[in-house]
């Protein structure tokens, strides 16, 4: 039987082998699930919030093992990994307390004797998982989605298996009825035949834009509902009244944050030229100083990349944009040695066309850029394929608003890095992905959104 591994990216050594089910396997599961989604369906807010609020609790009482296995399996700094539980606990909880108040019927006033919407579950759904955030991509989707009624069938990334089932574990303690939640450890091409099944009513991914491409091509084609969370490379923009030092700051913890490896992280610094030179020698500083080390050790900023076949495509691509007349400020060396690191670099003087200003660097990169003024950083923000998450930076909050709101993204930020938050969408356009989750956008993607009318008789 085909196997995953699980390697640690700061040593290269294997730390545990999953077994891979096969898809008749994955169709049973799927059929658990649906016979359990008869009575989870059924019952009410109140009980399904109870379940959930153990599973807090489980969290909770099992934070240090689960961020421990999360920076073994994927190379983050165990501090964000503790921080990751922590935004799986306040998730839950956001959803389980406001649950009566997200979904609650909505009266119409219309000539019927009672008219109103409601919502009601859809059945077992799909989740395709990455591995950058293993325990809290999953959570997002699961606390809403669950909480709504349905079943929730996962698919992880391969290299974070350990994580997948801990997760079911957890649900199994919080005493989850059999199905509600199931990981499913299938090969990427059985996606398509569990997509394909009947019992299956919708499916999300949360990856890069080619997974996002065949999952919504293979659900199209079933007219199954697709929520996709892609990638990003979205414009940060620096106007020249910032606090630079702070920006400098900002900026370095943008692109360092989980080794780099963030969807909606900063990534291109756009900088009014009145201030660049600044910028880009603060920033390079601070770059520079952020310590690069064993993810265990407190002491570091950030640690490897998650897999060595990422880092390896990383570095090619800051080799392209060079040869593309990109300045290489810092870093763009693989350091000798075992696990999957790569330093802390900057790309300056980035202009269309090249590759760190078109795509997105999924590591410890920072494209930087230089614009004439406002106006021109708003083009060349604008200037992507993605919109997931942006921002921009500047002495003028009022200023900010108005180039916030000019900026293509799902999310865009003043004076702080984009950060999900349960009370608020989260999501992209372009060909950052599209629906959104979190909030009440986020748990009504998966619901039928469903008319009532009553009238006293027939006429
Ligand atoms: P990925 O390679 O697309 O993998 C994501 C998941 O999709 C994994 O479970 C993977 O399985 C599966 N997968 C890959 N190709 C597939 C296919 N053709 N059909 C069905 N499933 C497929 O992405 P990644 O490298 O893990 O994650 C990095 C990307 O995710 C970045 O682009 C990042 O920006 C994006 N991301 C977006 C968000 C967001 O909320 N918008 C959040 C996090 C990450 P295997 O592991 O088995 O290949």
């Amino acid at each position: 039987m085909e196997q995953t591994k699980s390697i640690n990216p700061a040593t290269g050594e294997e730390i545990a082998t999953y077994e891979r089910i096969p898809s008749l396997s994955a169709i049973r599961k799927i059929e658990i699930a649906n016979n359990a989604y008869e009575s989870w369906s059924k019952i009410s807010y109140g009980e399904r919030a109870a379940y959930f609020k153990k599973l807090a609790a489980i969290f909770e009482e099992n934070k240090e093992a689960y961020a421990q296995l999360a920076t073994q399996e994927m190379g983050k700094t165990i501090e964000q990994s503790r921080k990751e539980i922590d935004k799986c606990v306040l998730i839950i909880n956001y959803y389980a307390d406001n649950i009566e108040d997200l979904l609650a019927d909505e009266k119409v006033e219309t000539e019927a004797y009672k008219s109103y919407v409601t919502f009601q579950p859809l059945g077992v759904i799909l989740t395709v998982m990455p591995w950058n955030f293993p325990f809290y991509q999953v959570i997002r989707f699961a606390a809403p989605a669950l909480m709504a009624g349905n079943t929730g069938m996962l698919k992880h990334a391969s290299n974070v298996q350990g994580c997948a089932f801990a997760l079911e574990d957890a649900f199994t303690k919080a005493g989850f009825p059999e199905g509600v939640f199931t990981n499913l450890n299938v090969k990427t091409e059985t996606v398509k035949t569990i997509i394909e099944d009947k019992n299956i009513v919708a499916v999300t991914l949360t990856g890069s834009e080619p997974a996002g491409r065949s999952v919504a091509a293979i659900a199209g084609e079933n007219l199954k509902k697709t929520v996709l969370e892609l990638g990003g490379s979205d414009g940060y923009i620096i106007l020249e009244d910032a606090n630079l030092e702070a920006a400098a700051e900002l900026a370095t913890f943008g692109r360092l944050q989980n080794n780099g490896q963030t969807c909606i992280a900063a990534k291109r610094f756009i900088v009014v030229d009145a201030v660049y030179d600044e910028f880009l020698s603060l920033f390079s500083k601070k770059m520079k100083e952020a310590k690069m080390g064993e993810p265990t050790d407190e002491s570091v900023f950030y640690g490897p990349m998650a897999r060595e076949d990422l880092r390896n495509e990383l570095h090619e691509q800051v080799k392209k944009t060079v040869e593309q007349g990109g300045e290489l400020v810092l870093g763009g060396e693989i350091p000798n040695g075992k696990g999957a690191y790569y330093p802390a670099t900057i790309l300056a003087n980035l202009a269309p066309g090249m590759e760190g200003f078109d795509n997105e660097l999924f590591g410890p990169v920072a494209s930087v850029i230089k614009a004439k003024n406002e106006q021109h950083a708003i083009e060349l923000a604008n200037n992507s394929q993605y919109g997931l998450g942006s921002g921009v930076l500047t002495g003028n909050i009022e200023r900010g608003e108005q180039v916030a709101l000019q900026l293509e993204a799902g999310s865009s930020f003043v004076n702080k890095l984009v950060v999900s938050d349960p009370r608020l969408p989260f999501g992209g356009v372009k060909n950052s992905g599209y629906g959104r989750e979190l909030s009440s956008y986020g748990i009504k993607e998966f619901v039928n959104t469903k008319s009532i009318w009553i009238d006293k008789q027939i006429d």
